[in-house]
């Protein structure tokens, strides 16, 4: 039986604020448990929230970014639940009025994946589950949160995956969130059902959750498609569950049956009064986007003739991208610095495990070395070399050229005496290169090469072999 995937995806993001989104604390990572509370995160009697102005800002950055419509009427709810570390048995968070819906992300293919909505709401607690015991740290509780839920739009693992690298790649450009998995401030929860290939309506989903990466994503998305076609072939029903991803194991576990809404017992939350917001403030923040990502790969291919290829791997790092565009303004050969930074700069960002930022190489510096190149000062091989001194001693390639005595030897005379010994001594590869043999003269610059110590210009070396050979 052919079957058709529907996925849908929310995604949750830790708003980088200083402090909460209802309370002063402080939403510094890795401090010790529970040291950054207080009545009003930890839910005490009598303690009233007071919403984060800064929270707010970025969620409505985040919907403008997204192109969703910013709706000027806030409005928060409570959805009722009890759970260890959700101390109020209830969270702060938005139902019927969301502060944005109706956005989109467009995926390489040109598919557009509309985003439902985004809003605002506050993080839980965090559970450590030991031995015989469970401890609750409640610093996490009341962190500023941004759900962001698309559309069931997405029909593939390879769709969901490049749909959340677009957004998280956006949501970097726009500087609202670190989106690290592994810290959970990004985190992913997956809908997925089969039905059959022409069928109008949604077959029975389930609800991924636990996946620290976005190939685990994909795994367990993958596992799940396998797992309900089976099913579905088996003639079996699908169950409406919430299933853990088994990253050891690959597979998903039931962990329990879906809730629905109406279980949540959702209503306006009384202690904070719903408010409109003034178009002016909303104008005030769309200044502050700075160009986004797909935009700027448009205009790197479009202005300074980079491929699609290399415009859409660099823009996949803000700093990279920003990088490159300082050398851009210094150098005009655009795709010659491409080709620097996705070759020898990112194995050297890779070996060393560094970002760009910490390489410290200056753009200043990166185009001087690509200019001895183009000037023939040194090789393509030589440059790199350089290229990995430069970065150990923050020098300039030209100071560490003659310092080394690296520069190439270009001076013909030298050159030609170096060319007489190689014909003396190699006279079969004389006579092969006569009767015809191209690669025999390759050898013949080999050999100059070698008696220069590496320093002779191969191409010179080569065109002084033609003439003395003719
Ligand atoms: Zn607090």
């Amino acid at each position: 039986m052919q079957y058709e995937t529907v996925i849908g995806l929310e995604v949750h993001v830790h708003l980088k604020t200083k402090t909460k989104a209802f309370c002063g604390c402080s939403t510094e990572f890795g401090q010790d448990p529970n040291s950054q509370t207080c009545p009003v995160c930890l839910g005490l009697p009598g303690s009233l929230p007071v919403l984060n102005k800064r929270a707010l800002e970025l969620t409505i950055k985040t919907a403008l970014a997204l192109d969703c419509k910013v709706n000027n009427y806030l409005k928060f709810d409570r959805k009722n639940y009890y759970y260890p570390d959700l101390p109020k048995n209830y969270q702060i968070s938005q139902y019927d009025m969301p502060i944005s819906s109706n956005g989109f992300i467009i995926l390489s293919s040109g598919k557009k994946i509309k985003i439902r909505r985004a809003h605002l709401e506050e993080d839980a607690g965090k559970l450590i589950h030991e031995t015989d015991s469970s401890l609750v740290d409640y610093n996490r509780s009341g962190m500023p949160l941004l759900e962001i839920v698309s559309e069931p739009d997405i029909n593939s693992p390879d769709e969901a995956y490049e749909y959340l690298t677009n957004l998280k790649l956006i949501l970097q450009y726009i500087g609202v969130s670190d989106c690290d998995m592994e810290k959970g401030t990004l985190r992913c929860d997956a809908n997925i059902s089969l039905r059959k290939m022409g069928d109008k309506e949604l077959g029975v989903k389930t609800e991924l959750k636990n996946m620290n990466s976005f190939k685990a994503v994909k795994e367990a998305l993958q596992f799940e498609i396998n797992r309900q076609a089976e099913a579905l072939n088996n003639g079996e029903r699908i169950i409406q569950d919430t299933r853990l991803w088994d990253g050891q194991k690959e597979i998903t576990v039931s962990m329990r049956s879906k809730e629905e809404a109406h279980d949540y017992r959702y209503f306006p939350e009384p202690d904070l009064v719903p408010f409109s917001i003034e178009q002016n403030f909303i104008d005030q923040i769309k200044k502050e986007i700075p160009e986004l990502p797909q935009a700027r790969a448009s205009r790197f291919i479009k202005d300074l003739q980079l491929s699609e290829y290399d415009a859409n791997v660099i823009i996949q790092d803000k700093a990279l991208a920003d990088y490159f565009e300082e050398c851009a303004k210094l150098y005009k050969n655009a795709k010659n610095i491409s080709n620097w930074l996705l070759g020898a700069v990112s194995s050297e960002i890779n070996s060393r495990k560094a970002s760009i930022q910490e390489l410290k190489l200056k753009p200043e510096d990166l185009v001087g070395l690509i200019e001895e190149v183009d000037k023939a000062t040194v090789s393509n091989l030589a440059a790199k070399e350089i290229l990995t001194l430069m970065i150990d001693s923050g020098k300039s390639a030209s100071a560490i050229i003659s310092e080394k005595g690296l520069a190439q030897v270009s001076d013909e005379g030298e050159l030609g005496r170096l060319a007489d010994e190689a014909i003396k001594e190699n006279s079969k590869s004389v006579e092969d290169y006569k009767a015809g043999k191209e690669n025999a003269l390759m050898f013949l610059v080999g050999q100059v090469m070698k008696k220069s110590k590496g320093k002779a210009n191969p191409k010179v070396v080569g065109e002084i072999l033609r003439g003395k050979l003719k």
